[in-house]
C-alpha cells in the first residue's frame, strides 16, 4: 500500500506572507487532515525536498502570485427568503472565483433577517452544504430586539449592523437613538462590534430649485443622498459612542469623503471607530455612471472623482481601515433596467469574484503594491470580523486559504462577459466593458483547491461548520 503523507505543500517565488513587505520566495507547508499551515519557510524549497510527497501535494506557483485567501466582510446572501436574489451556493462560488475564502453575511435581505438566535440557526441551517467558501453571520439590530443581542453573540456573530435611515426591506426597520442606547449598552463589554449603515436624514437638506427630476438621470439619485447625510449619521455615531467608549463601532460603506475629518479627529481621541469602504467607491465616479443604468446603484452613491481620491488617501493613510465588497444583488426587474428608472431600482451592486482584481487594476494605477491590497482586503477584514486568529495570513497555525494569482492576467468585462464569467446569480454588474489586470488562477480553502480556472470548480470540497464560521 503506498504511503499517505498529510503533508501538502505551495511553493512559490512570489508570496505575499506579509502585508508590510513585497512578496517573496516561500514554502508552505500545509496539513491535509487539519487544514492548516504547520510551517512557512521563506525559499521556494524543490520538489526534491519533498521526495514522499505525490505531485498533486507539490503544487509549484510558478510566475504566479501567492496571496491569503480574501476575506469579504460585507456581502449578502439574501437565502432563505430572497434566493431568486443570491444565495449561499451561487453567492460563495462567486466569492471564490475571485479568490475570497471567507464571507461574512450581512443580516438583511434574508428572510428572516438575522435578528435572534432562532433566525441565526435558520441561517446556517440554509448554508450546510451549499458553501464553497466559509461563511460567518452578522446579527442585526432592529428596533425592540435588545435582549436577543448577547445571545446572538454567544451563538456565534461576529457583530451587528444597524441601519440609520431606511434599510428597503420593511423586515429590518431602521433605529433610532431610542433603540440604539440599549443595544449599545447590551453589547459594550461583550467584545462585539456594532456596525452601521451611516446615513441619516435631518430633513436639514434642501434640493437646489434646479436639480434635476428626471428619474433616469444618475444627477438626480445622487442629488437625493448628499454627502451631508452621511456627516450627520457619523457626528451622531460618534456622539453615542461616547457614552459606550469600550464598544467598538464600525461605518459600512463610507462613500463621502466629506465625513473624513470627523472620523479623523474621533480617532486621534481615542474613539474605537473602524471604517471600510468599498471596491466601486474606489474603482468609479459618478462621471462615469452613465445614464439609466441602475446597475450603478448603490447607497450611500458613487461620488465625484475627487471624492474617490480622497478615499484612496484615507486607505493610504490607515483612516479607512478595509475594503469589503458590499454585493447586493436582486433581480432583473427590482434593477429596473426595462425603463432604466434608478429612483425606483434596488440599490446594490454585484461584485463578489471581481473585487481582487478591480481593486488590484486600481491600487498599481496609484502605486500601491499587492501587499497594500492584501491589508485591506484579506489582514483588515479579517481582523474587522474577529477571524484574525484562523484567516487573513499565511501564517502557520492559520488556515490554510490562499490564492494563486497571475498579476499580468487580463481579464476583460463587457463583451467577454458571460454568464460563465460571472458566477453570481443574477448576471448585472456595472463593471461590463471594463479591463482588469490579474486574475485569479486558484483557490484553496483549508489546503483544497475549490477553484480553478482551468478546471472549473471542483464538486466535493467545500468548507466545513464550525462556530461562528459555516460552511456546508
Ligand atoms: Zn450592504
Amino acid at each position: 500500500m503506498p504511503f499517505t503523507s498529510d503533508l501538502r505543500v505551495f511553493v512559490g517565488k512570489n508570496v505575499v506572507l506579509s502585508s508590510a513587505a513585497p512578496p517573496t520566495p516561500a514554502t508552505i507547508e500545509t496539513s491535509k487532515s487539519t487544514g492548516r499551515v504547520t510551517a512557512v519557510h521563506h525559499e521556494a524549497r524543490p520538489k526534491g525536498a519533498y521526495a514522499d510527497l505525490v505531485s498533486e501535494d507539490y503544487i509549484d506557483a510558478g510566475d504566479l502570485y501567492i496571496l491569503p485567501g480574501l476575506v469579504d466582510a460585507h456581502v449578502h446572501l439574501n437565502e432563505p427568503g430572497r434566493t431568486d436574489w443570491e444565495g449561499f451556493y451561487t453567492g460563495t462560488r462567486a466569492a471564490a472565483s475571485g479568490g475570497v475564502t471567507t464571507v461574512v453575511d450581512m443580516p438583511l435581505n434574508s428572510i428572516p433577517p438575522t435578528t435572534t438566535v432562532a433566525h441565526l440557526e435558520t441561517k446556517r441551517a440554509a448554508a450546510q452544504r451549499q458553501c464553497w467558501t466559509d461563511v460567518a453571520f452578522w446579527g442585526g439590530v432592529i428596533p425592540g430586539n435588545q435582549e436577543h443581542l448577547v445571545p446572538m453573540v454567544g451563538a456565534g456573530v461576529k457583530g451587528f449592523k444597524c441601519f440609520m435611515i431606511e434599510s428597503g426591506v420593511e423586515e429590518f426597520p431602521c433605529v433610532t437613538e431610542a433603540d440604539l442606547e440599549p443595544a449599545m449598552e447590551a453589547l459594550e463589554g461583550t467584545g462585539s462590534t456594532l456596525l452601521f449603515h451611516a446615513e441619516f436624514d435631518d430633513h436639514s437638506h434642501v434640493p437646489a430649485p434646479d436639480a434635476p427630476s428626471d428619474s433616469t438621470l444618475y444627477a438626480t439619485f445622487l442629488a437625493s443622498r448628499p454627502p451631508a447625510f452621511e456627516t450627520a449619521a457619523i457626528a451622531r455615531i460618534i456622539r453615542l459612542q461616547a457614552l459606550f467608549p469600550a464598544l467598538r463601532c464600525h461605518i459600512v460603506h463610507l462613500s463621502a469623503a466629506a465625513a473624513l475629518p470627523l472620523i479623523r479627529s474621533a480617532r486621534a481621541a481615542g474613539a474605537k471607530l473602524t471604517v471600510e469602504t468599498c471596491f466601486h467607491y474606489l474603482c468609479l465616479a459618478a462621471a462615469d455612471v452613465p445614464n439609466g443604468r441602475p446597475e450603478f446603484k448603490c447607497c450611500p452613491p458613487i461620488r465625484g472623482a475627487d471624492n474617490r481620491e480622497a478615499l484612496w488617501e484615507a486607505l493610504a493613510d490607515g483612516t479607512i481601515d478595509c475594503v469589503v465588497s458590499d454585493h447586493s444583488p436582486c433581480v432583473a426587474e427590482l434593477k429596473r433596467l426595462d425603463d432604466g428608472d434608478i429612483m425606483s431600482a434596488w440599490g446594490g451592486i454585484s461584485t463578489l469574484g471581481l473585487g481582487l482584481s478591480l481593486l488590484r487594476t486600481e491600487a498599481r494605477r496609484r502605486g500601491f503594491g499587492i501587499e497594500r491590497v492584501v491589508r485591506w482586503t484579506c489582514e483588515a477584514t479579517a481582523e474587522h470580523a474577529g477571524l484574525q486568529e484562523r484567516k487573513g495570513k499565511l501564517a502557520v497555525g492559520y488556515d490554510a486559504d490562499l490564492v494563486l494569482w497571475d498579476p499580468d492576467g487580463e481579464l476583460t468585462c463587457g463583451e467577454q462577459i458571460t454568464k460563465e464569467t460571472l458566477n453570481f446569480k443574477n448576471k448585472l454588474t456595472p463593471y461590463e466593458g471594463r479591463t482588469l489586470r490579474g486574475r485569479v488562477e486558484t483557490t484553496v480553502l483549508r489546503g483544497r483547491i475549490v477553484y480553478d480556472r482551468a478546471g472549473d470548480v471542483r464538486a466535493g470540497n467545500r468548507g466545513t461548520v464550525s462556530q461562528g464560521l459555516s460552511a456546508g
